[in-house]
């Protein structure tokens, strides 16, 4: 038969394989042993439903057969097995979701490094082999496949026979040299070893036939002298347990984290474990993970939210989003349950009252977790918010916010006064006894908000101001309205809740007594503004920008901002109002314009409502005019 090519992104992964210099090379095994327990998992699964299949959970084993002579170890297992256009497919292209991570966040980072970070599948064996033959025969099927291949130059496959069902994949080692040494790998003590290091949870026994030596019988006493013989004994050389079964006292840090790196595909190790047994109305062993950094396509639509669920040890789906509510869907991990029916459709799944409360009793404990991050380790807990705090705040702008009360104790903002994230509730606890409200500014950054005319009045008396830079933190504040029975205010509203009786009366007749002029001026910006007025939250500044009305000009920009949100042409519009400083020598201007020249005036307007627009973030409609209308002034 003749030789087929790998396709070309396992070349590469090969290549790396191949001439490996890494020094766990090692971890060979354990990836072969991980695609050998799947494919006894599919099996199993398999059996559960379907009664032909007729094997049982007993019945099924991992073994690891060690040839000197020939230098080969072979992996076995009597799991699903695969065909020959499955032999083709899988073992021909890298596919399957952890290559593929690999592949992307390859690119930036050094390739050795990732190939002892998370699994790199079935091309490891490479790593220690010259030739790597796949003898496989699909559980129902008479025909085995051979699949062979000495990595470089492509692989075939032909028939063959096997006597039952299941894959042995052999290996040709690798001879060794001074300076690399392969032959350890046919040490059974050595391979024991390993299995104990990384396969020591796997839930079916991992067997070895293992030279022993024992005392002969009838030697050792005062008659004959001590005679061994060596036997042979086949061992089981994991513990099956799974190291969510464990408990936390016998794990380790390391434990945890080469766990969760290798199950979940992350070459760093997670920020947080969340490891928790629960007894009583619904038992269940969960192992969940908040990962250290954001996934790639976390806020994509590609993410997939989900915690593996097992049911009594077993796995019966691989990502069951019914776990997890959709704002805590960076969390990772597995739920373990014996209250589950081991052969539920999916379907059933969705409905099960077990589940529904597994999930409740999960969503409560992430929540206790983060914050008790958020108290105990904030370093820790800001480094997380940087990473999903973003999800959080769209958790309570969905559903009508209808987690508000959940969540909002998880929400941070930046503060005018601290200069760092601040919780709510830090906030209300530091708010002035006359204060009203909870003010926030919007803006692209932290220090252009800080620059907001609209921010002065309020810094001044010393009110603290939270700082929202996500295009959501304003929504989410709107869903909220409050937080312990104190309103969210922008501070560009109409009222802030400070001005002093006697000072809003100077303002109102100031505003009445210039009437004409603000008319004209707004008659002269048309529909852009739906007011132009004297403004008491400014302090040296000449003019802002505000909105009267739900919706703010932050708003506006993120609602027009949305891709496809709004056709062209109808764009939402907030009711801009145009204030300006009494105090400022512009006002003396315009009321002198007003009298003398209103041609003038009107194109003062202009200029104004523009800056006005700039210090927004707002474009303005025609650069050009502008800037030469400023010229004009200029010259
Ligand atoms: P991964 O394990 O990340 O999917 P691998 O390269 O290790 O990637 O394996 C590719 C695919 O080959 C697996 O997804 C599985 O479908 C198949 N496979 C590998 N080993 C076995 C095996 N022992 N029995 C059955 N199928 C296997």
């Amino acid at each position: 038969m003749a030789k087929k090519e790998f396709k070309a992104e396992s070349r590469r992964l090969l290549d790396m394989m191949i001439n490996s210099i890494y020094t766990h090379r090692e971890i060979f095994l354990r990836e072969l042993i991980s695609n050998a327990s799947d494919a006894i998992d599919k099996l199993y699964y398999r059996s559960l439903t379907d009664e032909t299949v007729g094997m049982n959970r007993d019945d099924f084993c991992i073994r690891l057969t060690v040839d000197k002579e020939n230098r080969t170890l072979t992996i076995s297992d009597n799991g699903c097995g695969m065909s020959d256009e499955e032999l083709e497919n899988n073992l021909g292209t890298i596919a399957q979701s952890g290559s593929l991570a690999f592949k992307k966040d390859n690119e930036s980072k050094e390739d050795i490094d990732i190939i002892g970070q998370f699994g790199v599948g079935f091309y490891s064996a490479f790593m220690v082999s010259s030739h790597v033959t796949v003898i496989s025969r699909p559980f129902g099927s008479e025909k085995a496949w051979r699949w062979e291949s000495d990595g470089a130059d492509g692989y075939t496959i032909t028939e063959d026979t096997k006597a039952s069902h299941g894959t042995d994949i052999i290996l040709q080692l690798k001879e060794s040299s001074e300076e690399e040494n392969y032959d350890e790998f046919l040490e059974s003590y050595r391979l024991q070893q390993l299995v104990k290091k990384y396969s020591d949870y796997i839930r079916y026994p991992i067997k070895m036939m293992m030279e022993r030596s024992r005392l002969k019988e009838g030697t050792g006493t005062e008659e004959t002298p001590a005679e061994y013989e060596s036997y042979t004994e086949d061992v089981t050389l994991n513990s099956m347990v799974p190291i969510w079964k464990k408990n936390k006292s016998e794990l380790t840090d390391e434990d945890y984290n080469s766990f969760y790196r290798e199950k979940f595909f992350d070459y760093e190790a997670p920020l947080k474990v969340i490891h928790s047994s629960t007894e009583g109305a619904s038992t269940y062993n969960a192992l969940l993970f908040i990962p250290a950094r954001t996934p790639y396509d976390f806020y994509s639509r590609d993410y997939e939210k989900g915690l593996q669920l097992y049911a009594s040890g077993v796995l019966i789906m691989d990502k069951c989003a019914d776990l997890l509510p959709d704002y805590f869907s960076f969390v990772k991990g597995l739920v373990d349950s014996q209250d589950l029916s081991l052969n539920i459709s999916r379907e059933m799944l969705q409905h099960d009252r077990q589940l529904k409360l597994i999930a409740g009793r999960l969503e409560k404990k992430i929540k206790s977790e983060l914050l008790s991050m958020l108290k105990n380790d904030r370093e820790k807990y800001e480094a997380f918010y940087k990473n999903f705090g973003l999800q959080l705040k769209y958790g309570v702008y969905s559903e009508y916010g209808a987690h508000k009360e959940l969540l909002q104790d998880l929400l941070m903002f930046y503060s005018s006064t601290e200069q760092k994230l601040v919780t709510l509730e830090e906030y209300v606890s530091r708010m002035k006894e006359d204060q009203k409200f909870i003010y926030y500014a919007c803006g692209d950054t932290t220090a252009h908000i800080d620059r907001l005319p609209q921010t002065e009045r309020l810094k001044e008396m010393g009110y603290e101001i939270l700082y929202l830079t996500d295009d959501v933190d304003e929504f989410c504040l709107k869903m909220m309205m409050n937080y312990s029975e104190k309103e969210f205010r922008s501070v560009s509203d109409k009222d802030l809740g400070l001005e002093e009786p006697q000072e809003n009366e100077e303002i109102q007749k100031k505003n009445e007594e210039n009437k004409e002029l603000f008319r004209f001026m707004k008659d002269a910006l048309g529909d852009r503004v739906t007011d132009v007025r004297l403004s008491s939250r400014l302090k040296s500044h000449p003019i802002c920008l505000s909105a009267d009305g739900g919706l703010s000009i932050e708003m506006e920009k993120v609602l027009n901002g949305m891709p496809g949100a709004v056709p062209d042409g109808q764009k939402v519009q907030a009711q801009r109002v145009l204030e300006i400083n009494p105090e400022h020598p512009i006002f003396a201007r315009l009321t002198a314009l007003f009298a003398e020249d209103p041609e003038k005036l009107k194109s003062y307007a202009e200029l104004l409502y523009n800056q006005a627009l700039l210090i927004e973030g707002l474009p303005i409609e025609d650069p050009v005019a502008f800037t030469n209308a400023v010229c004009d002034l200029m010259a």
